[in-house]
């Protein structure tokens, strides 16, 4: 369906919600204002694929980022955060307009972010940052709409996988040395960590282990081809995927770390930019990437937990306090976060802002907030509760009718059903899912329906077993 056609239905529809958060734009334009003397600079960067529990300061064992956990160890962590989607596009969306995917609408790289959408570039532009991007893959096009507000938009998509963030850390260092005075906002996207797992020596062998299934380059094909296959891929292929998946993440580090010694992380004192003016630096991810922990290969449809938590880490020496945030955390506040601690004028979102926890006041976002995920095809809410933390998934194909309860928070991958041992979790979750206006891609809302003993059982067989394909 063409994004044109797609938005039309939308009309028809009444996504008038939708549409009211889309619709307004009324910011002044570029140039018209100036951004403040003490303005910092921003840096965004998203490493595509990056499940927190791989990192070293997520708990990992393997030192896979050195050059992150020294700024994981300056920075304020947030210890949970769920990504908006399991895909690339929808995630970064959010992240850029601080709306969730049923209010931007944009779920795979065949729509356009709407023109109306205003987003985190947009508005520093219009308050007087430059505004400079760079990305990694086709899914970044212009036409996918996520350049909007950049003055300057690369997509590396076309340079060899291995070359591409070389490219990216060079465009950065000659960002940062600019002299030119006004502040800067850059979003870089960095996609090694992303299947093929055919990092160079010495990143590649790393983390050697069990018996890999498929040559480096080959690696990307192998998870298409058995994102199923459980029984097929034995647990000794597993741990050489992880060892490899692994070894891309030390390598993206690597990529990362002229970077963040430029600006001074790990050192004596942050660095300032060329302009004089300190640096904000934003690090996250767009999704993780599954291991067969609940039968399944890579990423992009299910809403597992090794599909959906993500790090995020803000480093502003002397602005943001070096702390673990334990509030729980979705891709939607990332923009009402910077906006507020840059002092840009804030602007509507679905999500919350961190800004004063993070520069050292009392948690302003509620630990038991309800948190919101999406995919085409499977929508969940999830909640921390003096009882755990609960993840509530349903599928909108069913009419919602088939949801799976589960407990999250002691081992995240245990798939089994918690709906008889806590019946007011999920009675109160699923009022948190229904009361959610959810919508799928055709913009179409989710209707209750009864269950019936046929659907329940085949939503026990889910846990995330039997799917659509992506
Ligand atoms: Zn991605």
């Amino acid at each position: 369906m063409s994004p044109t056609l797609l938005l039309l239905m939308l009309t028809l529809v009444g996504c008038r919600w939708i549409e009211d958060r889309l619709g307004r734009r009324d910011l002044p334009p570029p140039a018209e204002r100036t951004a403040p003397d003490d303005a910092p600079n921003v840096l965004l960067i998203s490493i595509d694929t990056l499940r927190s529990d791989h990192l070293p300061f997520y708990g990992y064992g393997r030192a896979t980022a050195p050059a992150l956990t020294r700024l994981a160890a300056e920075a304020a962590v947030f210890e949970l955060v769920y990504a908006a989607s399991p895909a690339t596009d929808g995630s970064h969306a959010t992240m850029f307009t601080g709306l969730h995917q049923s209010e931007h609408g944009k779920f795979s790289h065949e729509q356009r972010l709407d023109a109306g959408a205003l987003t985190l570039a947009e508005h520093l532009h219009a308050q007087g940052w430059r505004t400079q991007g760079w990305a990694s893959t086709y899914k970044f096009i212009v036409r996918s709409g996520l350049d909007q507000g950049f003055d300057q938009w690369t997509n590396v998509h076309k340079t060899e996988k291995n070359e591409r963030s070389a490219k990216i850390t060079a465009g950065l260092l000659r960002l940062i040395d600019d002299p030119a005075p006004a502040p800067w906002f850059a979003f870089a996207h960095y996609f090694d960590v992303h299947a093929p797992y055919a990092a160079p020596e010495p990143y590649a062998s790393a983390y050697v282990a069990g018996v890999a299934p498929a040559a480096p380059a080959e690696t990307g094909d192998y998870i298409s081809a058995n994102r199923k296959s459980a029984s097929k891929v034995r647990p000794a292929h597993i741990e050489a995927l992880k060892g490899m998946y692994d070894g891309q993440i030390r390598f993206v580090d690597a990529q990362l770390a002229p970077v963040l010694e430029r600006l001074g992380v790990g050192g004596a004192r942050p660095k300032p930019a060329a302009n004089g003016r300190p640096t904000l630096v934003v690090i996250t991810s767009d999704h993780g990437e599954a291991f067969m922990e609940a039968g399944y290969l890579g990423h992009s449809v299910y809403l597992h937990e090794a599909i959906v938590r993500v790090p995020w880490m803000v480093w502003w020496p002397g602005a943001v306090r070096p702390i673990r945030v334990p509030q729980p955390a979705m891709g939607v506040d990332l923009l009402p976060t910077v906006v507020e601690l840059v002092g840009a004028p804030a602007v509507e979102s679905s999500g919350l802002s961190f800004a004063s926890q993070l520069r050292g006041g009392a948690p302003t976002v509620p630990d038991d907030r309800v948190l919101m995920l999406q995919s085409p095809q499977y929508w969940a809410v999830a909640q921390r509760r003096p009882e755990g933390l609960f993840k509530l998934t349903t599928r909108p194909k069913d009419g919602g009718a088939a949801r799976l309860l589960q407990r999250v928070d002691i081992d995240r991958h245990d798939p089994r059903e918690q709906r008889e041992s806590h019946p007011v979790v999920y009675a109160e979750l699923s009022r948190a899912l229904e009361s959610f206006p959810f919508k799928d891609p055709q913009g179409r809302s989710v209707q209750r329906t009864d269950i019936s003993a046929e659907e329940r059982e085949q939503l026990e067989a889910m846990g995330y077993i039997e799917h659509d394909e992506d």
